[in-house]
Parts: structure tokens; C-alpha cells; sequence
């Protein structure tokens, strides 16, 4: 008996001991790939006093390169190698003298098959862009979660309305039937901040999905789901700043973790001074080190801690979620020099990896330079491989509201497109009318459905990888001058308590029911014409305001035509023989008509025609 008792008593001491073992705060990244070309790998630990402690790792094949205690005693950077690693989960310990203070468990998995070679978005896509929080609401024991600082309130426009990950899973079919491949989803990750969560931009954990959007398991779900309806997920991510409520603000890792400032000074949102050659210091350094918001403190990618955070923090949402495409937030207001490092490490990883930059410039020259592969003045290359087109946005939003003029009208797009020999690659721009940062298209244009459709047209039809905000097909309007949550409304019909399901055919007027008809017209004939996908672009200079354009490449031509007056024109196709010639004949998309190139055509007022030459 009394051997049974020693006996009990010592697993009693040694699970103890086990349970004396305490895990760090945080460890990040949470776990890693073994086979990544990045295998360098940074881990951060943040607890208490932690910087005192020596690091034991006992396993075959990873060696501690160097361990990292900068400044703030409660953090500690382990650097390890892990090339010659087998998947494996080894013990991260902790020691004060010989005792164990802490352990962490951490796993190795075996790199996803053939990840490196993913495909990613290209032009062959067209992007539908929606914000989770406003699309639809599949799980209502979501909206409000133990430890959220803002509660979920659907009266309030700028307040949480509790959509998540579930509404978007049970919608996928909704979006692939509008004929979108791609669905860029505006921020997922948690943002525990007390107001104005829901837009997501303002991060607390850079490793978590926002419990009122769902898991991280949901996630990857989604981005699974989506992969397998021929859906691509485009994360969103943000390197510029984070919220004032990440725990990183209660005990900074290093004093310059966020650009400080005596008081506090808002970016000037100027983005010139990077590029300009004339440029003073003062205002680069105000551009770029100033906060974007008060509750957004500016990250310092100068600080190497921080940009290896940042580079592996993206590399494991890849790996982890299986995205295949990242945007990149306010891609100005970061450091030049890390992106184009965090560009080149994506690439490495991901020889196909797809990422798209906001540079919100109306300028091409401007725009350009972050567009990666450009030869700049200054030697900067971005490693972007593709931009948000803003000029065009521009262009596109005043074309198609105006008169003909010498600058005017239809010759808006034809100019902006002009000053194409600025980019480095104009096809793999993305071609948008808005998005959710402005006032929505449909009320630029008064929601005439006429002039909606003929901007559609050229947005699916010209170069570049065209994308929508969700609600266009909707008519949905809103001016970002009454603030951020009338451009941003709910989706009708992504809640069960709504009166409308716009989701439906029968839930949706005819006026909407015409555009949503015209977009899916117009992008299954775009996925089945490749020439829509990287064909050159050949265009004529628009004569009263009719604008006509090709898309060609050795298989096919796509003549475009878009008239923008409110009566019908006669259009002679002589002027365009050089790229006609060959052709007899043009079938019409919309009206299925067959037009003969030798003869005048009539043009009906505000219309566009798509013809495939035979
Ligand atoms: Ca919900």
C-alpha cells in the first residue's frame, strides 16, 4: 500500500511540476512549415521577465541561431534554423538557472503540397470586393463574443452589424453566379477596438481571425470552400499600422516599434514627397511616420524585428489559409524599402503569388512607381506585381457623367489609357468604379441603369483585371460624405430578419435585375475570350463621345463599342479598318445581332456593344 501512495504521490510532484511549467503570453508565429524557403525562422515571445531565461530547444535538425533581448525585459526574438528540419513538434523551454520556468510546444507541419506553386489571381479573373461585416450574417451567436470591446448594433451605420465568415461561405454560389473568380474580402483579423471595428483596418492580433467573423479554422473553410467553386480569396492586409488596442501598446516590444511623436501628428495622407526628387524630409517623414488615425499608431518597419514580424505574419496566412492573392492597405504609407523586401520574400515563396497594392494617387506617373518591375529615377522597384488603377478610377467616374469635350467625356478613358507606357505591366493593373472608400458608383451616375451598364462594359472589357464592390449590381448608392457606413450598407437578404433577399432573382427590382443580368453577359463572355484577359489593347481616339476599342491576341478579336450620348449615333466603321481588316462580320453579345463591318451601324443611346469578329 504504502509504495502505491509513493507512487501516487510522485505523478501527484511530477504533474506538478508539468503544470509549473507555464506557457509564455504569446509566442508568434503560433507554428511553422517545415521545407519554406523562408527558414530563417523569428519567433517572439512576450512574458513577463522572459528576457532573463535561457533557451533550450533539444531537437535534431533545428539550431538556435541567435537569441534576441532588445531592450524591453518581458520579450525575447529566438532565430532559428530551421532548413534541415523534418515536421515535428519540439519543446521551446525556458530556463531560470536549472529550473523550467516555461515551456512551449511547437510544431513544425509538413509544408501544404505544392504550395509554392499555387495559382493566384490574374486578368483570366474578375474580383468581387465585399466587407464580412456588412454582407451577411450566417451565424448570429457570433455578433457579440466574451471580451469584445464593441457590441454588435445593426441602428448604428459605423457599428458592428454582425456579419461573419458563415454568411460569406453561403453566399459563394451567389457571387461565382455573377461570373466573379475572385472575392477580395476586406480585413478579417481581429480588431478588439472599443468603436469602428467592423471595417477592420485596425488590427489587435495579427494572428487571429475576429471571433465575431468566426475561427481560423472557418477561415481556411472558406477560402477552401470558395477554391473549390473556382472562387480565389484575396486577403487583405495591412502593414502600415495596427489598432491602439493591440496588446503590443501595453508593453511595447522596442521604443521604436511605432513611429512616436511628441504629440500626436496624423499622416499628412500627401504621398508626393516619396517620390518627388525636390522633396523636403519634413513632409517625407510626416507622410510616412505619421499615425494614419488616432486609434491607428504608425508602425516602424525600420525596426528589423518588426519587418520580419510582418513578412512571416503574411507567409503563414498564405500557407495557413491557402489564399491565393493578398491586397496590400495604404502600400505608400509603409516603409518603401519593406516592401519591396516583404515583395520579394512572397515571390520566393510563391513563384505565381499574386499581390495587388493601394497607391490611392490619381496620377499615372505616380501610381507607376509602386507597381513592381518599373525602372524608377531613383532605382526603387516595388516587387508589386499589381496596383489598384486609381487614375482610371478617376477617369471612369467623371466619363461617363459628361458632355464631349477635348478633355471631356468618353475621352477621359481614352487619355488616362494613353499614359499606359508609364507601368511597368498595364494589364496586370485592377480596373474599379469604386470601392469602400468613396461614394458608390450608382450615385455618381444618378442609378441610371443605361449608363451603369455602359460602365460596366469598359470596366470588364479593357485592360487590366477588372473588380466590383459588392451592391453595384444592386443599384446601391451612398455618398461617402455622409459617412463611411452609407457607402458600406448591409447586403439585402444577408439577415434573417430582412424584408428583402436580393440574393434572390425575385427579391430584386427589375431595374437591378437588368444589371445583375448584364454582368453575368458580360463576364462569362469575358472567361470564355481570353483575348479580355491579357489581348492587346488597340484603341481610337473617341469622336463624340462614342469611344471603340479591341481586344486582341493571335485567336481572336473583341471589338468594343460604347456610346455615352442620350440619343442613338450612326457609326461608320471605316475609321477602324486596320483593325477590322480580315473581318467581315460581328456578333453581338447583348442583342445577338450580326453586324457587317462594311456597313453603318446605328448605335442606341447610351449603349454599349461587345462583338467577337469573325
Ligand atoms: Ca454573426
Amino acid at each position: 500500500m504504502k509504495k502505491i501512495f509513493l507512487l501516487k504521490a510522485l505523478i501527484i510532484c511530477y504533474s506538478l511540476q508539468l503544470f509549473s511549467q507555464k506557457v509564455p503570453q504569446h509566442v508568434e508565429p503560433p507554428f511553422w512549415w517545415s521545407g519554406m524557403v523562408h527558414n530563417e525562422l523569428q519567433i517572439m515571445v512576450h512574458e513577463p521577465g522572459i528576457s532573463t531565461a535561457r533557451v533550450r530547444i533539444e531537437q535534431p535538425g533545428i539550431i538556435v541561431n541567435q537569441v534576441v533581448s532588445d531592450q524591453n525585459p518581458n520579450y525575447l526574438f529566438i532565430y532559428l534554423d530551421i532548413s534541415e528540419a523534418l515536421p515535428c513538434t519540439f519543446k521551446i523551454e525556458f530556463l531560470d538557472g536549472k529550473k523550467v520556468k516555461y515551456v512551449y510546444k511547437y510544431e513544425l507541419m509538413k509544408r501544404v503540397e505544392n504550395s509554392k506553386n499555387r495559382m493566384s489571381f490574374d486578368a483570366s479573373d474578375a474580383i468581387y470586393l465585399l466587407m464580412p461585416d456588412r454582407f451577411s450574417n450566417g451565424d448570429a451567436t457570433n455578433d457579440n463574443m466574451p471580451g469584445a470591446l464593441e457590441l454588435a448594433d445593426r441602428s448604428n451605420p459605423d457599428g458592428r452589424h454582425g456579419g461573419d465568415i458563415k454568411g460569406i461561405i453561403d453566399h459563394l454560389d451567389y457571387i461565382k453566379e455573377l461570373g466573379f473568380t475572385a472575392i477580395w474580402i476586406t480585413p478579417l483579423l481581429e480588431n478588439n477596438q472599443p468603436q469602428y471595428s467592423y471595417h477592420g483596418y485596425a488590427i489587435t492580433n495579427f494572428y487571429k481571425i475576429d471571433p465575431r467573423f468566426g475561427s481560423n479554422e472557418d477561415y481556411r473553410k472558406l477560402v477552401q470552400i470558395a477554391q473549390n467553386k473556382g472562387l480565389k480569396i484575396i486577403q487583405d492586409m495591412i502593414f502600415n499600422h495596427c489598432g491602439h488596442k493591440h496588446w503590443w501598446l501595453n508593453d511595447l516590444p522596442t521604443s521604436d516599434w511605432i513611429n512616436q511623436w511628441d504629440e500626436f501628428t496624423r499622416t499628412s495622407y500627401r504621398m508626393e514627397p516619396i517620390v518627388d526628387p525636390h522633396s523636403a524630409k519634413t513632409d517625407y517623414n510626416i507622410m510616412v511616420k505619421g499615425w494614419f488615425d488616432v486609434n491607428m499608431p504608425d508602425l516602424n518597419q525600420n525596426n528589423h524585428l518588426l519587418s520580419t514580424y510582418l513578412i512571416q505574419n503574411s507567409i503563414w496566412w498564405i500557407e495557413y489559409a491557402g489564399i491565393q492573392g493578398v491586397r496590400i492597405d495604404t502600400q505608400p504609407f509603409a516603409k518603401r524599402e519593406f516592401i519591396s523586401d516583404w515583395g520579394q520574400h512572397i515571390a520566393k515563396e510563391y513563384t505565381y503569388f499574386r499581390t495587388v497594392g493601394e497607391a490611392w494617387m490619381g496620377i499615372p506617373a505616380m501610381v507607376s512607381y509602386y507597381q513592381g518591375g518599373k525602372s524608377n529615377h531613383d532605382g526603387y522597384n516595388s516587387n508589386i506585381p499589381s496596383l489598384f488603377d486609381f487614375p482610371l478610377y478617376d477617369a471612369i467616374r467623371g466619363a461617363f457623367n459628361e458632355k464631349p469635350g477635348w478633355n471631356e467625356g468618353l475621352l477621359r478613358l481614352y487619355n488616362m489609357l494613353s499614359q499606359d507606357f508609364l507601368y511597368a505591366d498595364p494589364y496586370n493593373l485592377v480596373v474599379f468604379p469604386d470601392n469602400h472608400d468613396v461614394s458608390r458608383i450608382s450615385g455618381t451616375i444618378s442609378k441610371d441603369v443605361d449608363k451603369l451598364k455602359l460602365l460596366l462594359t469598359f470596366v470588364f472589357t479593357t485592360r487590366g483585371i477588372p473588380m466590383m464592390y459588392y451592391g453595384t449590381e444592386l443599384l446601391m448608392d451612398g455618398n461617402d460624405q455622409e459617412g463611411h457606413g452609407k457607402i458600406r450598407l448591409p447586403f439585402p437578404g444577408g439577415w434573417n430578419d430582412d424584408k428583402i433577399n436580393a440574393f434572390a432573382t425575385s427579391g430584386r427590382t427589375e431595374d437591378q435585375n437588368k444589371i445583375v443580368n448584364h454582368i453575368r453577359t458580360l463576364l462569362g463572355f469575358r472567361k470564355a475570350n481570353a483575348a479580355l484577359h491579357y489581348g492587346n489593347l488597340k484603341q481610337f481616339i473617341p469622336h463624340d463621345n462614342v469611344y471603340v476599342y479591341f481586344r486582341y491576341d493571335d485567336n481572336s478579336t473583341i471589338m468594343v463599342v460604347l456610346n455615352s450620348n442620350d440619343e442613338p449615333r450612326v457609326l461608320n466603321t471605316k475609321r477602324f479598318a486596320e483593325a477590322t481588316n480580315g473581318f467581315e462580320t460581328g456578333i453581338e453579345l447583348f442583342s445577338e445581332q450580326v453586324f457587317e463591318i462594311a456597313k453603318d451601324w446605328v448605335l442606341p443611346a447610351k449603349t454599349s456593344m461587345v462583338l467577337k469578329l469573325k
